[in-house]
């Protein structure tokens, strides 16, 4: 793979290379680099915004580099497409009409791509867009949350051989029998990292609506500050915690392909020097990188997309979670926080997390299949929580963490209904109303609004 360098700049090593454009006239040559931009729905989200990510490109281009772009549609897109699925059928988990909402969803990254493609060779420089199925990106079957399998690098590879910046649509892939797939919410992240590991791409950056990964969502603690760096460790755990920056899975794919990351902003000028953009935002580091950042909770993410399930009043004898939890699992629900009582009587009670999308599923499922065999009847369900995290490799090796968020959550008048840990997090389900109050209690405590040193 060529080493990727931002200060070594060929701008005569592409075939539009407009030499007038004002790069960096280096005498070093290197080899050109294969980048990967990803462009969020906000970044996205006119005409004139896709005009200044077209104008953006064309710099990386012009200063040597193959450039594959991923957009994910035009903000607010896929919600109105998935809010007329609404208007024309009821929700429901039935396969073919899975299939059908992903035929629909995966329109808005067809239009982004297409505008795309037509604004940067508006701009001179040539471009062409595919979609999901043309490239093809090869997915599982799983309709509205597919995984990505195999990504064929042949037509893009060739594209780019023949001097084109390539476009490929977010979010949707193709599956074995030739549907149309889409990746879950957020999955543009996904796609662009896929992209960049079977490219073995030099780095992917994820050109979004904020400059880089904060201690924790700016919109919700506005003193929260932006981190330089950020393990993988680390981003996986807030990604799965619910920080909404990255889609999960593509943190997983690039801990698993070792694609370098880099989260920035879309909003800069966009002709601010390549050489200054290109270090800019976060850069998600690997293990063995000693410059992290060395605070012990890096940051916090809270989550309100969960329910809390109560099953009281079992029989405290083995075998027990298995049956309870068995049964959810058969239903291909996942589960998340999950506690048992002490038992009073022989009796216990024990709770659950489910995604909030699953909790009437399930409640029919428990009722269906649990409590006839235990005899109990009482299932109870909560949909009013959230659960909040703070995150941190250097928890590993402090002692005292845990006691010191309860204690910032208790000196708020804050009640902790269930308790997660991992080694380098600790998680607590609480009432939602507490939710911003938690989290901007937490980032006091752990002292994040303050500088680093
Ligand atoms: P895009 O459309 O570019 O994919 P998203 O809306 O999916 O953008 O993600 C960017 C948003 O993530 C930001 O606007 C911010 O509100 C939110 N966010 C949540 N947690 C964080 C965090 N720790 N750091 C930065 N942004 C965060
Ligand atoms: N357009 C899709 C969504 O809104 C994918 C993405 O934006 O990453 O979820
Ligand atoms: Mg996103």
């Amino acid at each position: 793979m060529p080493r990727y360098n931002p200060w070594f700049i060929t701008p005569w090593s592409a075939p539009w290379a407009d030499v007038s454009f004002g790069v960096q006239q280096s005498f070093i040559p290197t080899q050109m680099a294969l980048i990967v931009h990803k462009y969020g729905g906000t970044s996205m989200g006119s005409t004139e915004r896709i005009r200044n990510v077209a104008r953006r490109v064309a710099k990386w281009a012009r200063a040597g580099n193959q450039m594959v772009v991923v957009p994910s549609a035009m903000s607010g897109e896929t919600n109105r497409l998935l809010g007329l699925a609404k208007e024309v059928s009821p929700a429901g988990s039935d396969p073919a009409m899975q299939r059908e909402l992903d035929m629909l969803a995966a329109t808005g990254e067809q239009v982004s791509v297409g505008l795309l493609a037509l604004a940067l060779q508006a701009e001179g420089v040539p471009a062409i867009s595919f979609t999901g199925w043309q490239v093809p990106v090869r997915t599982n079957n799983a309709y509205t949350k597919a995984r990505i399998e195999s990504i064929d690098d042949q037509r893009v590879r060739a594209e780019l051989d023949a001097g084109k910046v390539v476009i490929i649509a977010g979010f949707q892939g193709i599956d074995n029998d030739g549907h149309i797939t889409t990746l879950g919410r957020g999955g543009s992240d996904t796609s662009a990292v896929a992209v960049a590991a079977a490219l073995k791409a030099a780095e992917c950056l994820i050109f979004t609506d904020v400059d880089g990964v904060y201690t924790t969502d700016p919109r919700v603690v506005p003193e929260a500050r932006r981190l330089a760096t950020v393990t993988f460790e680390e981003m996986l755990e807030m990604a799965s915690m619910g920080s909404k920056i990255l889609q999960i899975r593509s943190v997983e794919f690039a801990g698993k392909y070792q694609v370098p990351l880099r989260v920035l902003s879309s909003f800069t000028p966009w002709d601010i020097p390549l050489a200054q953009e290109a270090v800019s935002g976060t850069l998600i580091t690997f293990e063995g990188d000693e410059t992290m950042e060395s605070a012990v909770v890096s940051g916090i993410a809270f989550n309100r997309d969960e329910a809390k399930i109560s099953v009281l009043g079992v029989p405290d004898r083995p075998g027990i979670a298995y049956q309870i939890l068995g049964a959810v699992a058969d239903a291909n629900i996942e589960v998340d926080v999950i506690i048992q009582n002490v038992s009073h009587d022989g009796k216990t009670d024990f709770s659950f997390t489910v995604h909030r999308n699953d909790y009437a599923r399930t409640i029919d499922v428990l009722k269906a299949k649990v409590v006839p065999t235990l005899g109990t009847d009482r299932v109870e369900g909560d949909t009013r929580i959230c659960k909040v995290s703070i995150v941190g490799i250097g928890m590993r090796s402090h002692v005292g963490i845990a006691s010191k968020m309860f204690r910032a959550l208790s000196e708020e008048g804050i009640n902790i209904q269930m308790i997660s840990t991992s080694e380098i997090k600790t998680s607590v389900v609480i009432d939602e109303k507490y939710m911003e109050l938690a989290v901007r209690a937490l980032h006091r405590a752990f002292d994040l609004d303050q500088p680093i040193g």
